[in-house]
């Protein structure tokens, strides 16, 4: 899933307008940042499964991005450093609700592998990944509710205001759904890592910049 979590992203902006989409974002991203730095450091591990044609998803060991013990030390940390740095409980509570959803999204779309707490304790998982074609519909309905909350929330400033966030995200979506239907298998860890946190380095870049484009409503 990547454009179910920008919708997640895009819906906090509900909770906390005055907050920079920027931030907002990388709170709903944060786990999976976390985990493509561990597969860099060794530390966690994605596999490519042999049949990964038929697939069309990845595998993973990742107890201490994605397990649910450690997400909810994530979300209690994100609450707390956010809190320290801005004396915003608002804020503190979008971000932390960010991870959260993160990991609900992941709940539902990947196999169980989703440990409880550590390796070798029991795995979660509703493994909607194994019907695509309903998973990337969830993907487009979520970036879709995401998006009529953001806009609820923000107004344009500019022209670029007005349809930049539309136009760009129109290209994410059509760029990580055809990734995920047509795109060839990965080579190894590493290449899918430092790719993925590159694609979301300029996501996070998009974000803070078209952000400002917008100004927050007083709801
Ligand atoms: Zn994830």
């Amino acid at each position: 899933m990547f454009i179910g979590h920008i919708g997640a992203g895009l819906a906090l902006k509900r909770i906390a307008p005055q907050l920079n989409l920027g931030w907002l974002m990388l709170s709903s991203f944060l786990l999976d940042i976390l985990l493509w730095c561990f597969v860099l450091f060794g530390i966690e591990s994605v596999i490519i499964p042999a049949n990964y044609e038929q697939l069309r998803y990845l595998t993973f060991i990742f107890p201490y991005s994605h397990g649910l013990l450690a997400v909810a030390a994530w979300a209690f940390l994100s609450y707390v450093l956010v809190n320290a740095g801005t004396k915003m409980k608002r804020f503190a509570l979008a971000m932390s609700l960010g991870v959260i959803s993160h990991w609900v999204l992941d709940l539902l779309i990947h196999p169980p592998e989703i440990p409880l707490f550590f390796s070798g304790s029991p795995m979660l998982g509703l493994s909607l990944w194994n019907n695509l074609a309903v998973e990337s519909i969830l993907e487009v309905v979520l970036l879709g509710a995401g998006l009529m909350l953001y806009y609820g929330a923000t107004a344009a400033t500019t022209f670029t205001g007005r349809y930049g966030m539309l136009i760009s995200l129109s290209i994410i979506s059509i760029l990580a759904i055809g990734g995920q239907w047509l795109g060839p298998p990965p080579e190894n860890g590493l290449q899918i890592a430092s790719s993925s946190l590159g694609s979301l380095a300029l996501l996070l870049l998009l974000s803070f910049t078209l952000d400002r484009t917008r100004t927050a409503k007083l709801l």
